[in-house]
């Protein structure tokens, strides 16, 4: 355990808003819980005052119970609580190198002042704190004028999981975003979750009935895995706690954001079970259903390559879920083969990379790489993220899908009592469906069908 102090400065040039000390230390000890860190002492400068650009009392006992080592890791809202000028970090990053302390802050994270890309972006920090802070208030200026002008209350709505102080869970709330969470990740469309919600009288923010895009929104909030996002870009760690783990959250956006998932239900109104699950196995698409003549059939809308009846495709499917799920050993498929230890290299691999990009970034506002090279890296390094965190992605919660499924003795009428989009999520959830061409001829038969258990 790292015994820690934190310090707190207030001053005149505060970064971001409402930044009193008090603010500044709720913020740097929920930090300090985050990282499994006690603090001994919080040291606290009065800069606005006359004393301003003098030598500050507290950050000078600070300095020298580093020297003593009785200080291993310091904690500060933001860089520029610690420095006012390039001579002070200077003398601050030798400090920090001779004693090995470790600088934890709310707004940039961790400070590696013991690597020369660590100091770097320290430098850059301090160089581009006072633009961003004079560029950040004149934003929010303009921001509340127009808020003024058009009748509306200043600081925006209650976030939907927390308290009014936008840093305490609250507990009732947090519970649905994890339910919804688990079930996005099981498959099952936004839709059907929020009409449930709102059947069960779980309502948004405001007391009303969750719509599509009020509903997504919530979800996609960067807030409830703990982390700070600026303009859809991860930031880091945030000062206030998780609701749900960050790979968890990373694993729902990656779901909402994916261009191929069928939301909407087709041209009879609703979803066939199959639509979007099972794919071609000729080219590797996913069916539809389309009509010819009388019938409906299972297509390769791409290449138009398979073609198989819809009614005898789905039951035989429904017949191998049902068959599956009333074996003796049907609990066996709450618990898959699954160690963690895949997922843990590839979130572990995932923040490398996260923290390459985060370099990156400082290297070019650093003016070290042109924008050109930026683009290169970043390039290069977004499909590598993206597969990583697909890796690294948590699995669905498989009981709470088959929970009614396999708690019953009557599989087949559980399974009919299911909402077509439950059934969905079920087939989804359990298995892999490609259709090749089958034999020739009249009839339907299973030639070509092969189903593989996930
Ligand atoms: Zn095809």
């Amino acid at each position: 355990m790292t015994t820690a102090a934190i310090y707190v400065r207030i001053s005149s040039d505060a970064t971001g808003e409402g930044l009193g000390v008090a603010r500044q230390e709720a913020d740097c000890r929920a930090l300090a819980d985050r990282l499994g860190w006690t603090v001994t002492e919080v040291y606290r400068d009065n800069d606005i005052s006359a004393y301003s650009g003098k030598v500050r009392p507290d950050y000078e006992r600070l300095l020298s119970n580093v020297e003593a080592g009785t200080v291993r890791g310091l904690i500060a809202w933001h860089p520029d609580r610690l420095h006012r000028s390039p001579k002070e970090l200077e003398r601050f990053i030798d400090l920090a190198e001779r004693t090995g302390l470790q600088v934890q802050t709310c707004q940039s994270g961790a400070v590696d002042l013991t690597t020369p890309s660590g100091r770097m972006v320290a430098r850059m920090l301090g160089a581009t704190a006072r633009y961003e802070s004079e560029h950040k208030a004149a934003r929010i200026r303009r921001k509340l004028a127009e808020n003024a002008a058009a009748g509306k209350p200043h600081g925006g709505h209650r976030p939907y999981g927390w308290e009014p102080d936008r840093l305490t869970i609250r507990e009732s709330e947090a519970a649905v975003i994890r339910e919804a969470a688990s079930r996005v990740l099981a498959g099952e469309p936004l839709r059907s979750i929020f009409r449930d919600l709102n059947a069960r009288g779980l309502h948004n923010a405001s007391g009303k009935p969750w719509t599509h895009p009020t509903f997504r929104n919530v979800l996609l909030h960067a807030r409830h895995a703990g982390l700070r996002e600026h303009n859809g870009q991860e930031m880091g760690v945030a000062a206030w706690p998780a609701i749900i783990p960050p790979e968890t959250w990373r694993a729902v956006r990656r779901v909402l954001n994916n261009p191929d998932r069928v939301t909407t239900p087709g041209r009879a109104g609703r979803l066939h079970l199959l639509s979007g699950i099972a794919v071609c196995g000729v080219c590797g698409s996913p069916l539809r259903v389309g009509h010819s003549k009388s019938t409906e059939a299972y297509r390769c809308m791409a290449s138009a390559c398979v073609s198989r009846r819809r009614d005898r495709l789905e039951e035989y499917v429904e017949a191998v879920v049902i068959a599956r799920l009333s074996r003796p050993d049907a609990a066996a498929l709450l618990a898959p083969d699954d160690d963690g230890g895949e997922r843990e290299r590839a979130a572990q691999a995932a923040e490398r990379v996260r923290q390459r990009l985060d370099d990156a970034a400082a290297s070019f506002a650093a003016g070290v790489i042109t924008a050109r090279q930026l683009a290169t890296i970043t390039g290069q390094l977004r499909p590598e993220l993206a597969a990583l965190e697909a890796a690294a992605a948590p699995p669905p919660d498989r009981a709470s899908v088959l929970g009614d499924l396999l708690s019953s003795d009557d599989v087949t009428g559980a399974w009919e009592r299911l909402s077509p989009d439950a059934r969905r999520t079920v087939v989804r959830l359990l298995m892999e469906i490609k259709v090749s061409r089958g034999r020739r001829g009249p009839g339907f038969s299973t030639d070509g069908i092969e189903i593989s258990w996930r």
